[in-house]
């Protein structure tokens, strides 16, 4: 494992950040190269975790011989977010500079103007340095994984349906509970990789992608960052490493992905239409019906008329919940995934912002 570190200079005097980049040797050309990175919203930990298993079971295989593919891994992808602090609680998802995500705003190119994202990088902002760095290196592989979580959370994955069902053995490698499938159409990370594939021909879209992936996995919830826990998703992603041939030997076939596939028109947001205290009578992973009391919204505290009833508009199963007890009118509460199309309007793109 050769380990070097990108220098991002900061925008003030004294700063510079400095990003490790751990780096496999493969020995067969022929095999697809990967990019691994998370913690690109530096408060999402589960998958640094995951990385830090992950690179010590390839160490281990590249010890006896068996990297097939180069693979590149960075297991803490935003040291700008990392140390931003406010109040006492890091922000690790919006650049309190500009208020803008850090999964937001990746340039959307064609593949074949890579070269060009890490030109002149003097001409940038710090933060949208080290975007240009991350989506140079990914768009060097054919598999990209973005390790994320989400607040309360089951595991599951965004996977444009251009990779789909090609990426179901990743789905079934990480025992994922739920893949929503996305139209990739944002300027997420996952999604402007997808982008400079469809367009490697300028003007000329490319539906499907075949030995391609780039997805966005969320790992459950922010708090759920343990031992365990990381252990068993690196064996999972090692799993699928092997099934692509990125490593060699003790391989075994995965199983079909049994879990449900929906697309993000199948997506119910949950939003609160009022404000107050949430009190949640259903828990992720549980299965709803329509109609069955999802949460109980006290808006005037000790008084008889004070609560407000949240109800599911139809079946599906409850893959994220929020963390938060105080709820701001319109706030998302849930997601839950159904088998028809919600009712409520959806933008092309990404679910929140
Ligand atoms: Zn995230």
């Amino acid at each position: 494992m050769d380990i070097r570190e990108i220098i991002i200079p900061g925008d003030t005097p004294g700063i510079e950040w400095r990003l490790p980049v751990l780096h496999f040797k493969g020995n067969d050309p022929q095999a697809p190269k990967i990019y691994l990175q998370a913690a690109l919203h530096s408060n999402e930990l589960p998958g640094t975790a995951v990385l830090h298993f992950l690179c010590g079971k390839l160490r281990k295989a590249e010890s006896e011989g068996r990297i097939a593919s180069d693979i590149t891994v960075v297991p803490q992808a935003n040291p700008i977010g990392a140390a931003q602090s406010h109040f006492g609680e890091m922000q690790g998802r919006f650049d309190l500079g500009t208020r803008t995500n850090f999964n937001r705003d990746f340039p959307l190119i064609s593949l074949r103007d890579r070269a060009g994202l890490i030109e002149s990088l003097d001409r940038y902002r710090a933060a949208d340095r080290l975007k240009r760095e991350l989506i140079h290196m990914a768009l060097g592989a054919d598999l990209v994984l973005d390790l994320h979580c989400d607040d309360e959370s089951l595991q599951y994955a965004y996977i444009d349906e251009a990779f789909w069902p090609e990426a179901s053995d990743l789905a079934s490698a990480l025992s994922m509970d739920a893949v929503l499938l996305s139209d990739g159409e944002s300027s997420a990370f996952e999604e402007a990789v997808g982008f400079a594939w469809k367009y490697e021909v300028p003007g000329e879209k490319r539906s499907r992608l075949p030995g391609k992936l780039s997805t966005t996995l969320e790992l459950r919830g922010r708090r759920d960052v343990y031992p365990g826990m990381a252990s068993a998703d690196a064996d999972g992603l090692y799993a699928f490493l092997a099934a692509r041939g990125a490593v060699t030997g003790e391989t075994e076939p995965l199983a079909a992905f049994a879990g449900p596939a929906a697309p993000l028109d199948n997506i119910e947001m949950i939003r609160t239409p009022v404000a107050g205290t949430v009190l949640f009578h259903r828990n992720i992973g549980e299965t709803v019906a329509t109609g069955d009391l999802l949460a109980t919204i006290v808006t005037k505290p000790g008084m008889a008329d004070g609560e407000v009833e949240i109800r599911a508009p139809q079946a599906g199963l409850i893959v994220t919940r929020i963390s938060d007890r105080l709820v701001r009118r319109r706030g998302d509460l849930m997601k839950i995934a159904c088998d028809a199309p919600s009712t409520a309007l959806r933008k092309a793109g990404t679910l929140e912002d």
